[in-house]
């Protein structure tokens, strides 16, 4: 089987991002997206998962790690999530405080009973595994926040789905949250709804997470693909079911079949594959 990786960016800001900033955005999505696919010759699709969106979270471009936003009182909250399509295991953490990486404490939560912890205790946990202390509040972070106390702001979360050779699915997620959100909100990144795999399929969505749960996507769309669903067929049924709460959603997924599959409801999602040579979109 031939291995595959496809990862996202997230959403550009329509009204904030620039042409410039858009190319640095799928020149960045190109870099990772081939360090990923290289990983992923020698490495499970769990493990190239992680890796892949911890290189997402290292750029701060998007809005996870490094480049995630600032929430209403200030500070920086980060959510990721992994799931082993094989296992079925999911974990991830949500709103923790203070580390470089959220999906690696994420994926440390795997070889643990207790699979996903929020806040401070996700905190706590991450600095009783060696995860140091580490302010991802830029100095540009700070100015946006600034910015967004008078106007609005958004930006994307960042996913990674991975196929390896031996025909294993995996899918990870990580954000920053929505910007400028009430202390407490839990983001869908870190749950079934925003990230999703099993024999079938691998999800991660972006866009609003509210809308996305409600939506229960990426579950949806994995259980659609049991029920005999081709992937196409899945995802628009699912995308097309957010209409009814005018959603704002979009989705990368690889099924058990290596195909690749790309939606969302506004067509401004930045997304990325390796086929032979990195190819990007919005
Ligand atoms: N889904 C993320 C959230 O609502 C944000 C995003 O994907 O842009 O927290």
């Amino acid at each position: 089987m031939e291995a595959k990786v496809i990862i996202h960016g997230g959403f550009f800001s329509e009204s904030f991002d620039s042409e410039e900033v858009k190319v640095a955005k799928q020149d960045a999505l190109k870099e990772i997206v081939t360090k990923a696919h290289s990983y992923l010759q020698s490495h499970n699709a769990l493990e190239t998962v992680a890796y892949g969106v911890s290189l997402l979270e290292d750029c701060s471009l998007f809005n996870a790690g490094l480049g995630s936003q600032i929430q209403s009182d200030g500070k920086i909250r980060l959510s990721a999530s992994l799931m082993d399509g094989v296992s079925k295991k999911f974990s991830g953490v949500i709103n923790i405080e203070d580390v470089k990486n959220p999906i690696f404490v994420a994926q440390k939560l795997m070889d643990f009973e207790d699979k996903v912890l929020s806040g401070n205790e996700a905190g706590n946990f991450a600095r009783e595994h060696d995860f140091h202390y580490f302010d991802s509040q830029t100095d540009e972070r700070k100015q946006q926040y600034l910015k967004k106390l008078t106007e609005s702001l958004r930006k994307g979360t960042v996913g990674c789905v991975a196929i390896d050779k031996d025909g294993n699915l995996a899918a990870a997620t990580s954000t920053g949250g929505k910007g400028f959100e009430i202390p407490g909100r839990v983001s869908d990144s870190a749950t079934v709804a925003g990230n999703y795999a099993n024999d079938f399929v691998g999800v991660s969505c972006t866009g609003v997470g509210e809308d996305i749960v409600s939506g229960a996507l990426a579950a949806k769309i994995a259980t659609r693909m049991i029920d005999g669903f081709t992937l196409k067929e899945a995802c628009d049924k699912s995308m097309n079911e957010l209409k009814d709460f005018d959603g704002f959603a979009g989705v990368i997924c690889i099924s058990s079949n290596a195909e690749i599959y790309h939606t969302d409801s506004h067509p401004y999602m930045v997304w990325a594959y390796y086929d032979k040579e990195p190819v990007t979109f919005t």
